[in-house]
């Protein structure tokens, strides 16, 4: 196949001439057009995208668990992924603290850009400090009743309540194992049919992705860039070396805990197993929602890296809520980053506190774009510097928020492989697109 009729080359040409187009409509005045006429088109896009992830979730989840035959076998998967999930987001705080010590942004900050960020994005708080304080205010078993939907329809209504749909979904393909066969067949011969149309779509919206990506990546240089390209570039300068901490720490992740997780858990090559989600690690990154790329991130698991049903229906819509490795190495980063820019030298034991508060804060955000830097409020007010300080980060966090979630959705689907390594239901990897 000639390459440019493959899907990752068409989507990396929408990307960068999102991106061209961006800087071209800054430049000679085409915003207006480019909010009226283009961004509607990566919106319809993710809005595709979102409308097809529970019915997804639901369908192949039910038809997992129904599989499984044996409810033993799940608790054991649960604990598996929940416990590998923890393990590498707790490495990622870890590499985040690491990178932003060495690299030390806080030191290349002038000070007058410190101040006029601080004015210029002040107002721009007030509403994520506001939702970040009702997450703190919460009893601290809340998220566990937050699982338990009390009706059907409004769980699966709601795409942030995936857990809920996930706990549905359990729940109902439990009940499909204890009936008898000659019954439970017709349900799960549905929800299976159900299941391979939601993914025949999901095959007809990738061929929308080129474009979508376009209209995406040209949103997001006009919302950066405004009618001022210049000044854009001098805070992307400003902040460089914030930005290098971060974007150094998420590859370091990635090359460090990734591959080890591979080389304890199955023999798949890093490599070959980037090769495998490509697509979805692109879209990603285009459209900053690990929620939103979900069913694609499903779709090429199993298709491309042989992770079966059972274990990828569960393993990733957990993963998109609760499991985000490069949220919470972007989270530490940004915590030392702003007490730096402060002038608050962090403690070994404040640090240390930002490895548990960046740990619940990741698995506190939802998959969606910017749900980061509100919960870094929480971890912020846990060591003691001032909230106000994210007024410094946010000019550019959209950049960062497309970087950790690319990492986000690697992270869950690199669980995804350990964790059918170890059940027995990793089968052979395909790399075609
Ligand atoms: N946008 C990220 C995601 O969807 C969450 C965040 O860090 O803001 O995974």
């Amino acid at each position: 196949m000639s390459w440019y009729r493959k899907l990752h080359w068409q989507i990396i040409l929408g990307l960068i001439l999102g991106l061209l187009w961006g800087l071209f409509s800054t430049q000679f005045g085409l915003n207006a057009f480019t909010n009226d006429f283009i961004r509607p088109f990566g919106t319809i896009f993710v809005n595709l995208l979102k409308l097809i992830a529970v019915p997804l979730v639901l369908a192949s989840l039910i038809v997992g668990v129904a599989n499984l035959n044996d409810i033993t076998k799940l608790s054991r998967m649960g604990g598996r992924t929940i416990g590998i999930y923890l393990v590498t987001t707790v490495f990622a705080i870890t590499i985040g603290l690491l990178s932003v010590n060495l690299v030390r942004p806080w030191t290349a900050l002038p000070e007058e850009t410190k101040q006029s960020l601080m004015l210029s994005y002040e107002d721009n708080l007030e509403g994520r400090t506001q939702s970040a304080d009702a997450v703190a205010d919460r009893s601290p078993l809340q998220p566990l009743v937050d699982i338990v939907p009390e009706n059907l329809f409004e769980a699966a209504s709601n795409n942030g309540a995936m857990l809920q749909v996930v706990f549905v979904a359990i729940i109902f393909g439990i009940g499909i194992i204890q009936i008898k066969n000659e019954k439970s067949a017709v349900l799960v011969n549905f929800f299976d049919a159900m299941n391979d149309v939601i993914i025949r779509i999901v095959d007809v919206i990738m061929l929308m992705a080129p474009y979508g990506v376009f209209a995406l990546l040209a949103s997001v240089i006009v919302d950066l860039a405004g009618d001022d390209l210049s000044q854009a570039l001098n805070l992307l300068m400003a902040l460089g070396w914030y930005m290098l901490a971060v974007i150094l720490g998420l590859l370091l992740h990635v090359i460090l805990v990734y591959s080890t997780l591979f080389k304890v858990f199955s023999s798949m090559p890093l490599k070959d197993f980037l090769r495998g989600i490509r697509p979805a690690l692109l879209l990603g990154f285009s459209t900053s929602s690990s929620a939103a790329t979900l069913p694609v991130t499903m779709e090429r698991v199993q298709k491309n890296l042989g992770v079966e049903e059972e274990v990828a229906s569960f393993v990733l819509p957990v993963g998109a809520t609760i499991n985000m490795d490069g949220t919470s190495l972007y989270q530490a980063v940004a915590a030392v980053f702003i007490a730096g820019a402060v002038g608050i030298e962090l403690t070994i034991f404040q640090q240390i506190t930002i490895v548990l508060t960046a740990l619940l804060a990741s698995i506190g955000a939802a998959g969606v774009p910017g749900a980061g830097i509100i919960m870094l409020v929480i971890v912020l007010k846990s060591i003691d510097v001032p909230v106000e300080g994210i007024a410094l980060i946010l000019g550019v966090d959209r950049i960062l928020d497309m970087c950790r979630t690319a990492v986000n959705i690697t992270g869950d689907a690199a669980v995804s492989v350990a964790v059918a390594h170890m059940e027995g239901k990793l089968g052979e990897a395909h790399y075609d697109d």
